[in-house]
């Protein structure tokens, strides 16, 4: 019984490590491009706004509880593209300023570009 309890206890560690990086705002990593979401408390919008930057979703222009208006409200992201550019500095920024409507049921977003930087972040 003790020599179980010793095998779990890292294993819970690890699972509460991973956790912990699931609670991070970094919602969107594919390969090369991420995507950080601020300033946007739920999580499912948080993912719906890094899909719609991607271009893995498309908007519909009002969901049914916003046939006389959304609830919007305002967040930003940030997105890495890493090896974006052949030479140094090699990464490319780009920042967000996002509106988006609150209502689970709806996801109308509009987003406009910001900055466009290049970073050292990747060799
Ligand atoms: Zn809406
Ligand atoms: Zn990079």
């Amino acid at each position: 019984m003790k020599a179980r309890k010793m095998f779990l206890k890292p294993f819970a560690i690890l699972m509460a490590v991973c956790m912990l990086v699931q609670l991070g705002s970094v919602v969107g990593a594919v390969e090369k491009t991420e995507i950080v979401v601020n300033g946007v408390a739920d999580k499912q919008k948080a993912q719906h706004i890094a899909d719609t930057i991607k271009g893995e979703v498309t908007i519909s222009p009002f969901g049914i509880a916003c046939l006389f208006g959304h609830s919007m409200a305002q967040g930003t992201a940030i997105e890495t593209n890493h090896r974006y550019y052949a030479t140094a500095p090699r990464c490319r920024r780009v920042t967000y300023k996002i509106d988006y409507c609150t209502r689970s049921s709806c996801n109308y977003i509009t987003y406009t570009q910001t900055t466009v930087s290049s970073v050292y972040c990747c060799s």
